[in-house]
């Protein structure tokens, strides 16, 4: 039940320090939502699976710009 309260309030999603990284446990900078859940990268992992990620994600929060989406 908690855990679907704060999937509706996504929007507002912010990273925090429990926020790590899933490629190598770093403080997360990105969080991509794909449709089976989301993904979280810290910068050098965001900007490395970019290219692949960013087309799959159904939003991406991206509140560094680490992920340059205006292009
Ligand atoms: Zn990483």
């Amino acid at each position: 039940m908690e855990r679907q309260m704060l999937e509706t309030q996504g929007q507002q999603r912010e990273l925090t320090l429990n926020d790590r990284c899933d490629s190598c446990g770093a403080a997360a900078r990105v969080i991509a939502t794909m449709l089976n859940g989301e993904l979280l990268f810290c910068g050098h992992h965001g900007r490395k699976v970019k290219n692949v990620l960013v087309p799959k994600a159904l939003h991406v929060y991206d509140p560094e710009g680490e992920f340059n989406l205006v292009q």
